[in-house]
């Protein structure tokens, strides 16, 4: 067995017994999540695929789809349009809280709910059709396949998520989102059902690490400047409100969501993902978040790390 497959393998087998953390409900379709699927997955710079436990379970995407949108969106507007519509500021407050700016209802950041409802209605699209389709093909291109969405999780969470369209109503009435919040929440919803595995989500946060240019297919899916900026924003933002944190421990860029997913990206080695559902109290995957501890102190990943 190669070392890579090996380390993971072993990561693996270590965390699995903790059986801390509740696995989401308040969208009702999550709360069928099985707690004990546990996977990780590595890309390398070179395109080489490494994976360990439920690393090929489906699962809905949630706010792991955020950077990606973001990256998506910036790459339309440009980075200071993108500033001027959504802000770059943790916000130190819940991943659905009502964080807009007094004076311009801007959202604190595109990694929140409300910043990423605006994002989502920032794609440029002639009809709201034609914006999910092209989210759905940059999540693709990032991920290398074609990818789908999930309609039961979609449905489930449109049927509960009044409090997503009353972000986006707020937000309309502030002036900071154009467009009929209850279609952008629908497309936000969809986004959010995107079925992905562990191991497309390290292909993802790969391609971030290699600049926007995806090193399995080879294709470039973002600029380098977009994919730094996307970086930095999940630095700071990217792990609800235990990013100070996590960057103090871990000190990656990297992105949770609902579902269990969690991304971390170390710039110029490689993208790594985890899937595993229970989550802490900050919203967290706990297996991801032990797991990713250990493999950046063991591998000396800290940013700030001088090489
Ligand atoms: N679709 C979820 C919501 O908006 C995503 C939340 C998350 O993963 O943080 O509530």
């Amino acid at each position: 067995m190669d070392p890579v497959t090996e380390a993971l393998d072993d990561l693996h087998r270590r965390i699995s017994p903790l059986k801390d953390g509740e696995v989401a409900t308040y969208i009702p379709q999550l709360a069928h999540a099985d707690p004990d699927d546990f996977g990780i997955a590595l890309t390398s710079m070179a395109g080489h695929r490494y994976q360990a436990g439920s690393a090929d379970t489906p699962f809905s995407i949630q706010s792991v789809s955020k950077p990606f949108v973001y990256a998506l969106a910036l790459t339309d507007l440009g980075p200071e349009e993108m500033l001027r519509r959504v802000g770059a500021e943790p916000s130190g407050e819940a991943f659905n809280a009502i964080s807009l700016e007094e004076d311009t209802g801007r959202p604190a950041n595109p990694m929140i709910n409300a910043g990423a409802i605006a994002t989502t209605a920032l794609v440029e699209a002639p009809d709201p059709a034609a914006r999910f389709a092209r989210i759905l093909d940059c999540l693709s291109a990032f991920a290398g396949r074609r990818l789908d969405h999930d309609e039961d999780v979609y449905a489930s969470e449109a049927e509960t998520g009044d409090r997503n369209r009353a972000l986006a109503y707020l937000m309309r009435s502030a002036g900071s989102l154009e467009g009929d919040p209850h279609t952008v929440t629908d497309t936000y919803f969809r986004q959010c059902s995107v079925r992905v595995t562990a191991a497309d989500l390290a292909v993802m946060a790969a391609t971030l690490a290699k600049g926007g240019l995806n090193p399995v297919t080879g294709a470039r899916v973002v600029t380098q400047d977009v994919a730094v900026r996307t970086l930095a924003i999940m630095a700071t933002c990217g792990m609800y409100d235990g990013a100070g944190q996590w960057l103090l421990n871990v000190g990656l860029p990297a992105k949770s969501g609902v579902s269990g997913g969690l991304i971390a990206v170390s710039p110029g080695r490689f993208g790594v993902a985890i899937y595993s559902p229970p989550l802490d109290a900050e919203g967290n995957s706990v297996r991801g978040v032990v797991a990713l501890t250990a493999v950046s102190a063991r591998f000396q990943l800290h940013l700030m790390h001088a090489p």
